[in-house]
């Protein structure tokens, strides 16, 4: 049995866990050792501490072992995409600015998932500062897609997707600003949440463009991320932006509701560029829900052409902000050979940044300089209002949005070298973050070549429950969760 433990969901391992079936130690050990035996090729790590982890999981067995089980996360390995605080880990963001930065303390979500006695595994690859869909701006390795090793495993949480679909944790933690959980969960048929703008605390998080940044979970099942959103959501005095939000028990909610809903179609969402596979296959997941008695209904989502131009006026804007902290003086990367102060800036910046993140750096400089403020920052935010309002308008007549999550299936490693292209592959999942909207992907098939195919469902906000509810009446009813790359 223990070779298939790193391919359960949490669901089935917490009830192996109390059944005393097995114990954390070796569900850990066997998360090890699957990653020693693929990471080599998969190359979703960029760091993890083995004996860290088994010392977290016997301190978790003896807690359960005197009655002190925390609930279905005490003993589960899950792992961290690199920009998320673990206390005396190391901390990169994927850059040479952080290559050598351990973190002094514990983001929100950190101390909420130890709370709930979860093994805090290793430290997961991302597109430099979490700017890509590929992890190929990654300053130390591109991450593979395990069900094929020549292609990227989407981006920019792409190490946190490809860690789960290869066993190698059993949940992860991603961040999501354009699409960085839902993209790779696509590509690597998992799923992806991405909660609404401010059920969960950014405490902890490395900042990218702070108004669209969340974090949420990576799982095999629709339950298990019930479990962990439950886990990580609620308010913190140390988010300014974190919401008061009643957090309902997610995972109970699911088995109360049961549709039937109404659900929304965008059709700006299945125009030229979507791979006709994908459309296929989300084509048959609407059909699906028409089956079961929903009513399907077309919406149009005017602004949705304007997405990605918003997204990179303010996301750039809000990096150059962001990460002017990293000048050479407080912490990250130091130049050694700077000749006064300004060059210390300079060069430490030129060293430390990599070619995307210093493209941000001075596209967000210059929206945000004077003479093109108004230009620029201040109509981005003024059409990010209205493409809040459409999705609004939108949810009058409908409970949830139906759309791809992503317009291809995984595509080849080196195959996008224009810039422009690579910010096309979020074309469906920018909106989400500009309105603050949760949404999630879940597997809905597979291209004939073998690449799995998400299928994005966005709800309303603070409405986590019954997105999710939507997303399990599908699940339940496919097999795609069972299948695994041949790795
Ligand atoms: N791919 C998008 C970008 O490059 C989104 C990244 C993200 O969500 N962190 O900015």
């Amino acid at each position: 049995m223990s070779a298939e433990l790193h391919y359960k969901p949490i669901a089935e391992l917490a009830a192996l866990l109390d059944a005393k079936k097995i114990s954390s130690v070796e569900l850990t050990q066997a998360v090890v050792a699957r990653t020693k035996a693929l990471d080599g090729r998969v190359k979703a790590f960029n760091s993890y501490d083995e004996a860290d982890a088994l010392a977290q999981a016997a301190a978790s067995d003896a807690r359960r072992a005197s009655g002190q089980a925390r609930g279905a996360l005490e003993g589960i390995p899950v792992g961290f995409k690199d920009v998320i605080a673990v206390t005396g880990q190391p901390l990169t963001a994927s850059s040479r600015m952080l290559a050598n930065f351990v973190s002094p303390y514990d983001a929100t979500v950190t101390t909420r998932l130890k709370n709930a006695g979860a093994v805090c595994w290793g430290r997961l690859n991302l597109d430099e500062f979490a700017m890509g869909s590929s992890t190929e701006n990654s300053a130390f390795h591109t991450t593979r897609n395990p069900w094929d090793l020549t292609c990227v495993p989407g981006g920019s949480s792409g190490g946190s997707a490809a860690a789960l679909a290869a066993g190698e944790a059993i949940a992860t933690l991603g961040s999501d600003t354009g699409g960085s959980i839902r993209q790779p969960a696509a590509l690597c048929g998992v799923v992806g949440l991405k909660p609404t703008y401010g059920l969960v605390s950014r405490y902890g998080l490395i900042a990218f463009a702070s108004s669209l940044d969340q974090i949420g979970p990576f799982t095999r099942t629709i339950e298990d991320a019930a479990i962990m959103l439950g886990a990580i959501a609620g308010h913190d005095g140390r988010d300014s932006t974190s919401f008061r939000a009643d957090i309902p028990d997610y995972r109970t909610e699911l088995t109360k509701r049961k549709g039937p809903w109404r659900l929304g179609i965008p059709k700006e969402y299945f125009g030229a560029g979507l791979d006709p596979e994908v459309a296929a296959a989300v084509e048959q997941a609407i059909a699906f829900y028409r089956a079961q008695g929903c009513e399907i209904k077309e919406v149009s989502l005017p602004q949705t052409e304007h997405g990605v131009g918003v997204y990179y006026i303010i996301a750039t804007a809000e990096c150059s902000s962001n990460l002017s902290r990293y000048d050479g003086i407080r912490y990250g990367h130091r130049a050694k050979e700077a000749k006064d102060l300004l060059d210390l800036y300079f060069q430490s910046r030129a060293e430390g940044f990599g070619a995307e993140v210093k493209r941000r750096i001075i596209l967000g400089t210059y929206v945000l300089s004077s003479g093109y403020y108004d230009a620029y920052y201040l109509r981005a935010q003024k059409v990010r209002t209205l493409i809040r309002q459409d999705f609004l308008n939108a949810y009058r007549e409908v409970d949830a949005l139906l759309t791809p999550t992503a317009p291809t299936p995984a595509f080849k490693i080196g195959a996008k070298a224009d810039p422009l292209a690579m910010y096309l592959c979020d074309i469906y999942t920018i909106g989400v973050n500009l309105a603050g909207l949760p949404g999630l992907s879940l597997p809905c098939g597979f291209s004939r070549s073998g690449l799995p195919i998400g299928l994005q469902i966005i709800g309303q906000p603070f409405k986590e429950a019954e997105l999710l509810a939507i997303a399990r009446t599908y699940e339940q009813a496919h097999d795609w969760k069972n299948r695994h790359p041949s790795l």
